[in-house]
């Protein structure tokens, strides 16, 4: 008979406590020698998922001994104040990364402001320079999303290298530099990716070929336990909100795969909440911390 083992539940919340413990430790070193990482997090208009963002990202700061710069601007910002306020912070030696939050309001361009953003301040790695150096190999930010689950297999053991690594989402902040993060030709990555998309043909053809799936495509349960292959990891980065009558609320957050099938056949899974969101954030502070490092390592 066929031994039914436990899956590994890769557990992002306390993945990204010790690594947020580790932080508070470097940045108290940095004092020590009176480095003070300051980040500038500008939130423009008043969408209520970006407040949550932006305050959880200001909280985590403050609770790390890390400076933060809050700047709340109107709905009605023009993009010339934002740039302005963007230049000022690029002159700032107290400020080692700037974040924006997205997305914008729509009168703002959102392409220029994020090109506006020193590379070297650029803590979000969403920058062309940052994006083209992450693709070349060569020392950048990376994105935080795509760092934070290379970090989760990273910690949990779980290694890429000559693996196939399937991806299922290309956009510019999760599966394209995801992509490019884990096919490097380094020890830490050297996996052989698959892209899928919604141009793909027969998608469950490659999902099953996986031996580390990774799903971020923003579609509610869509992998299905057909189309995991028995012993794989599965990433789930999917966020979605679906109705729940049974809960108070009356919503509850899934990620983009159907957890509770797909789990009884993978060797190692990310639940969701609590996998691959809580790394977001710990990537970002870790992102400010080697700002500092990188900046200073300059002067
Ligand atoms: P996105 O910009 O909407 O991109 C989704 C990608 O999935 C696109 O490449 C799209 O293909 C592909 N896709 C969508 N439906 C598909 C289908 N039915 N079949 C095949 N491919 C399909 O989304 P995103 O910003 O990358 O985010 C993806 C998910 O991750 C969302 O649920 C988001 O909330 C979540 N997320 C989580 C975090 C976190 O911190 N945990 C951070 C970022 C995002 P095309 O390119 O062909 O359109």
């Amino acid at each position: 008979m066929k031994s039914i083992r436990k899956p590994l539940i890769i557990n992002g919340k306390q993945i990204a406590a010790e690594i947020l413990e580790e932080l508070k430790l470097e940045v108290a070193a940095l004092a020590g020698k009176k480095l003070i990482p300051g980040l500038a997090v500008v939130l423009v208009g008043k969408d209520p998922a970006s407040e949550v963002y932006v305050r959880n990202k200001r909280r985590t700061c403050e609770e790390l001994g890390i400076k933060s710069f809050s700047y709340d601007l109107p709905e009605t910002c023009t993009e010339k104040r934002l740039m302005n306020l963007i230049e000022k912070l690029n002159g700032d030696p107290s400020v080692h990364g700037i974040l924006v939050q997205m997305p914008l309001p729509r009168h703002i361009n959102e392409k220029r402001v994020l090109e506006a953003i020193l590379p070297e301040k650029d803590v979000d790695g969403f920058h062309p320079v940052n994006v083209g150096r992450l693709l070349n190999g060569e020392e950048c930010f990376v994105s935080c999303t795509p760092a934070g689950c290379h970090t989760l297999l990273q910690r949990s053991r779980i290694k890429t290298a000559g693996k196939h690594v399937v991806i299922v989402g290309r956009s510019n902040i999760v599966g394209k530099p995801l992509a490019a993060l884990l096919m490097q030709k380094t020890a830490d990555a050297n996996a052989t990716v698959t892209v899928c998309h919604s141009g793909t043909r027969n998608m469950s053809k490659y999902t099953r070929e996986a031996d580390i799936l990774i799903a971020a495509m923003g579609v509610p349960e869509f992998i299905k336990p057909r189309m995991v292959r028995e012993g794989a990891v599965v990433i789930d980065v999917g966020v979605n909100r679906i109705p729940d009558p049974s809960r108070k609320s009356g919503t509850r957050l899934v990620g983009d795969v159907a957890f509770a099938g797909v789990s009884k056949k993978v060797r190692a899974i990310t639940p969701v909440p609590g996998g691959v969101g809580p790394m977001t954030i710990a990537m970002l502070m870790k992102n400010t911390v080697k700002a500092v490092h990188l900046i200073h390592a300059k002067r």
